[in-house]
């Protein structure tokens, strides 16, 4: 029997008690500016000189009309720029604030490649969409019509809620099971609250609740209810589970006290903050404070992890990669968000073991980057006879995410997946090998972005609406 509990949306402030910590939102031109807010959001609108090549519209994976709204913004008219950049994007205020702009849209900008800055679309988007909730033009969705066509979306996250949205507007009847007691996915218990405030998310869960999507929470597909159940009751089925199995490190002294996965203790840290009951942040288990902390990793949860470790109040902060600087993955604007924090990065190492239980220290080999491998990236190489120990007495491994075996997890072996494990689905329509059922987000890409998983979404919806009204159009041939 289902742990079936529906959303309780308590208010957002008692939701929240953990303070919004404006330092970390450079962009944010609400807090910085404050009644200046509209002039500056103006003025960097402003900016955008029209150019007709728009590569941030094509390098942004929504296509967002971005001098569009730009412009509407620049003269004034938020409401209409508002219309238009939710016309692309069901969460603007999410992807303007934890966007890799840098890497997407702002990285694009004339402007920016000509040596004078970006535009900072993301904060423009963010503060259009920001505004247009405080002014109350974000509304639940009231459908013209209700179909009679039922979805099961299995995962809370942005691929499965995007697709909620879209199938909602079209009057389809969605239910979204989730095994979290919260909607959001890694929105919620992954990313931080200081780049992504919870209540920007809250809200998003309760609009959605009110447009008539119906949550299942604290429900485990496979546990609670079986796949086949799900594919009974609904027309269609949209899989949207996220990769959760972290990578692991095999090494002499793994297993010690101590050393934590990065998931763990940024949800940890995440449902804290919602005023929840933690017991392993409260017996210091998944708590930095006061602690020399070494976090393994070079990508943008990793990223996370040094950041938080910072906030909570850790003795000091370590961030292990084997390669350099310019060849670590995660974004060089988190890294250097977090050097200014007191973060120190220990490029070109590499742990070979742990010492101590609980841990006391890292074993650290130095590395150099040798000849490149196939993929092109130059391979790190060990520097023999230069090893040495990293004190340590809280290890966070961050070393990325892949899929769960969902075939045999929810015995479905005709579920077609790659070799990585990822769900194979087609590209345009998401839908996968087994008839009616589609997948999008991170199970199919491996872990990705939150923008992506949003696209994947909003053209799995479609793809599934065109299905059911190809099929009611053959029942009304008949
Ligand atoms: C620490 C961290 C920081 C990140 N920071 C950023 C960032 O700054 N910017 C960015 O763009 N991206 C970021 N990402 C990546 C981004 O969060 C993901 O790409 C995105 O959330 C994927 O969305 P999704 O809907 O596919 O899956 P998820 O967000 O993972 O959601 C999947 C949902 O499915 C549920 N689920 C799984 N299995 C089952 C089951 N059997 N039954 C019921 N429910 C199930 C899970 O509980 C979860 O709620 C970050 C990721 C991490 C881990
Ligand atoms: S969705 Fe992301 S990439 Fe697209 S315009 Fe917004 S911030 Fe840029």
């Amino acid at each position: 029997m289902a742990k079936q509990r529906m959303l309780q949306f308590v208010s957002v402030d008692k939701q929240m008690p953990a303070k919004r910590e404006a330092d970390d939102r450079a962009h944010d031109f609400l807090e910085i500016y404050g009644e200046f807010a509209e002039a500056k959001a103006e003025e960097q609108a402003g900016r955008c000189s029209q150019c007709g090549v728009p590569y941030c519209q094509s390098h942004c994976p929504l296509h967002n009309n971005i001098p569009d709204w730009l412009k509407l913004t620049a003269e004034g008219r938020l409401e209409e720029a508002y219309q238009v950049s939710q016309l692309t994007n069901t969460f603007p205020e999410i992807c303007g604030r934890i966007c890799p702009q840098d890497r997407l849209c702002e990285g694009n900008c004339v402007i920016e490649q000509s040596g004078h800055g970006t535009v900072t679309i993301g904060a423009v988007e963010k503060f259009i969409t920001d505004t247009a909730w405080e002014k109350g033009w974000v509304q639940p969705i009231k459908p013209a019509t209700e179909r009679t066509e039922s979805v099961g979306i299995i995962g809370a996250g942005p691929g499965g809620l995007a697709a909620a949205d879209r199938l909602r507007r079209a009057g389809v009847q969605v239910t979204v099971y989730d095994r979290y007691d919260r909607a959001g996915g890694l929105l919620t218990y992954g990313i931080p609250g200081f780049k992504l405030e919870k209540d920007i998310v809250m809200r998003r869960n309760e609009q959605l609740e009110q447009s008539g999507v119906d949550f299942v929470l604290n429900c485990n597909i496979g546990e609670d209810i079986s796949f086949d159940e799900i594919r009974k009751k609904h027309d269609a089925v949209l899989i949207a589970t996220g990769v959760y199995q972290s990578r692991d490190l095999q090494a002499p002294g793994s297993g010690a006290h101590g050393i934590v996965r990065a998931i763990d203790y940024l949800t940890a840290s995440n449902r804290k903050n919602f005023g929840d009951a933690v017991p392993e942040y409260d017996n210091g288990e998944l708590n930095a404070e006061g602690r020399k902390v070494v976090v393994i990793g070079g990508g943008d949860t990793a990223m996370d992890c040094v950041r938080t470790a910072i906030r909570q109040g850790a003795k000091s902060v370590k961030c292990l990669y084997r390669r350099d600087r310019a060849n670590m993955p995660g974004s060089q604007r988190e890294v250097q968000n977090a050097e200014e924090e007191g973060v120190v990065f220990e490029w070109l190492t590499a742990p070979n073991g742990f010492v101590g239980e609980p841990v006391s220290g890292v074993m650290v080999q130095k590395m150099r980057l040798g000849a490149p491998d196939a993929s092109g990236r130059q391979r790190p190489e060990v520097i023999e006879g230069a090893d040495y120990v990293e004190e340590a007495d809280l290890v966070i491994k961050a070393l990325g995410f892949e899929p769960e075996e969902l075939p045999s997890l929810w015995s479905q072996p005709q579920l077609e997946v790659t070799r990585w494990g990822t769900i194979k689905a087609d590209f345009r329509s998401h839908q996968t090998s087994m008839p009616g059922v589609y997948a999008v987000g991170d199970i199919v890409r491996g872990a990705s972005l939150v923008v992506w998983a949003i696209r994947d979404g909003r053209e799995a919806a479609d793809a599934m609406i065109e299905g059911f009204d190809t099929a009611a159009a053959a029942v009304a041939a008949e």
